[in-house]
């Protein structure tokens, strides 16, 4: 009755291609890229938005109803943040995908929540300028959902994540009131920073209706060496050597055997699959710099004992590798019915103390784990593939998630470095965050949606 007299008031503000209602239309919109079998979540209705104004309508109607509003971006989060387990409406951002400035001068882009991430980057690259956080599936996922995760990627090591290039956000509040959270200007020390609350809010805080980013230089050339180890230590130790030489690679990425093995065989490339571990070092910046770049690293490899080095020659070669690299997840999806990723995040120099601990630990439940990670800041991706039909399978997997975040946390590392906490870590975030910040966290969100409308439950 309640959703009835919503959705009469959804028509009344949007056209009607703009309301999906019917169940199999709202079906699709049940799950994100999480996988798992309990995060599924049937909204009442999905609507398309088109305008600002558009946001702040459906948001009034979702507030005089009491109804959970649940922003989506490209649906590709991988913790349930965006799954509406409570029913309500899915608010769709894909018809807000206008890039609507490049600011060549202020070096600045103005963007609309829908736009996607590599379609912002390709914008951007014509004009010499470049936009650094990568997402693995930067080609589907948008900047609203980026935002709201401060999704980042192999890049992260030397350019910093989403958060370090918003430089303002509209932001459509639980009441429908329009928040501006900066200014145009790079630097900003005008009263509190606002947007920092709304970047990795998951949804949860307030929705983003638009974003302006700061662009930087896109460096002339790069090149990307890829280096192989028998010992997963001398992974980390080659990392501290190289930077030793005050050498910042933009990326330095990393696969274990598995993974070298799961990936070659879905896209061959020529991956060494007798290798421990590789590294996937990419280097950046003056076209003339990248030779003596390159010297040095590899002198410096070779110092750490990796048993063998490949170079990318050209620009389509070191594309080929970051596909490889990219389709892990896809290639392990191949392996069982089913797929699941993660991200927890140590200090660098634990990291292979991590990896060993999470290869002991899944094969103690008897599960395959590929990872890949990024070493330059200590994040690790354990990728599980397995079939929920299989319940002693799917058990094993869920004591082998606990016993992960708990080593993780021993280590000295936290739950999410870029994917968040959604649905899925949140019984877990109390080991991570302290009684009184979680309180402080809930006394925010009660400032901004004192209703509890926007995507409720999520996170804590
Ligand atoms: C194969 C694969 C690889 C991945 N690799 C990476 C990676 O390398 N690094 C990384 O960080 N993540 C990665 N992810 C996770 C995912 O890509 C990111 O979380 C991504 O940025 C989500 O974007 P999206 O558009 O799909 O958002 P969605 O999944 O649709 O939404 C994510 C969250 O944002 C909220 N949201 C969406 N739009 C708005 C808005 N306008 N205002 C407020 N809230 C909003 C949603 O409510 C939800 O809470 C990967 C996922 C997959 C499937």
């Amino acid at each position: 009755m309640l959703m009835n007299k919503a959705i009469s008031d959804l028509q009344k503000a949007l056209t009607p291609d703009n309301i999906l209602s019917k169940l199999e239309e709202r079906y699709a919109y049940s799950q994100d890229a999480s996988n798992i079998p309990e995060y599924v979540g049937l909204p009442d209705v999905v609507v398309f938005v088109e305008t600002i104004n558009q946001i702040q309508q459906v948001v009034k109607i979702a507030n005089k109803y009491k109804l959970p509003l649940i922003c989506r971006g490209a649906g590709t989060n991988t913790v349930g943040a965006c799954i509406a387990e409570h029913g309500g409406i899915v608010l769709n951002f894909s018809k807000m995908n206008k890039i609507l400035e490049i600011n060549r001068e202020n070096m600045t882009a103005r963007v609309q929540p829908g736009v996607i991430v590599g379609v912002l980057q390709n914008e951007v690259e014509k004009l010499g300028l470049f936009y650094p956080p990568d997402p693995s599936n930067l080609a589907v996922s948008t900047i609203g959902g980026s935002i709201a995760q401060n999704s980042a990627g192999a890049r992260t090591f030397k350019y910093g994540t989403t958060k370090d290039y918003i430089i303002d956000l509209l932001v459509v509040t639980a009441n429908g009131e329009i928040l501006r959270t900066g200014s145009n200007t790079i630097k900003n020390a005008t009263g509190y920073n606002l947007g920092s609350l709304f970047i990795g809010s998951e949804g949860t805080l307030g929705i983003v209706a638009e974003a302006t980013l700061k662009l930087v230089i896109k460096p002339q050339a790069s090149k990307v060496i890829m280096a192989y180890f028998d010992e997963l230590t001398d992974t980390t130790n080659a990392v501290t050597s190289i930077l030793e030489q005050q050498i910042a690679p933009a990326t330095i990425d990393f696969m274990d055997q598995n993974a070298l093995i799961t990936v070659e065989k879905y896209n061959p490339i020529g991956l060494l699959t007798d290798k421990k571990a590789a590294l996937i070092i990419e280097i950046d910046g003056l076209k003339s710099s990248i030779e003596e770049q390159k010297e040095t690293i590899t002198k410096v490899l070779r110092h750490s004992n990796a048993s063998a080095i490949q170079y990318s020659l050209t620009d389509e070669e070191t594309q080929k590798i970051w596909q490889a690299r990219r389709s892990s997840m896809a290639a392990c999806a191949r392996l069982k019915p089913n797929i699941t990723t993660d991200d927890v995040v140590v200090p660098r120099e634990n990291l292979p103390r991590l990896v060993e601990g999470i290869q002991e630990i899944c094969s103690k439940y008897k599960l395959t784990v590929c990872m890949v990670g990024h070493v330059g800041d200590g994040s690790l991706h354990p990728q599980i593939p397995l079939d929920f039909n299989d319940k002693e399978e799917y058990k094993n997997y869920k004591l082998a998630k606990s016993e992960i975040y708990d080593l993780t946390i021993k280590l000295g590392g936290t739950l999410s470095g870029e994917h968040g906490v959604g649905r899925e870590k949140r019984e877990h975030i109390s080991k991570v965050i302290n009684t009184t910040a979680l309180n402080y966290m809930r006394e925010i969100k009660k400032i901004f949606d004192p209703n509890n409308i926007l995507n409720p439950y999520k996170i804590f």
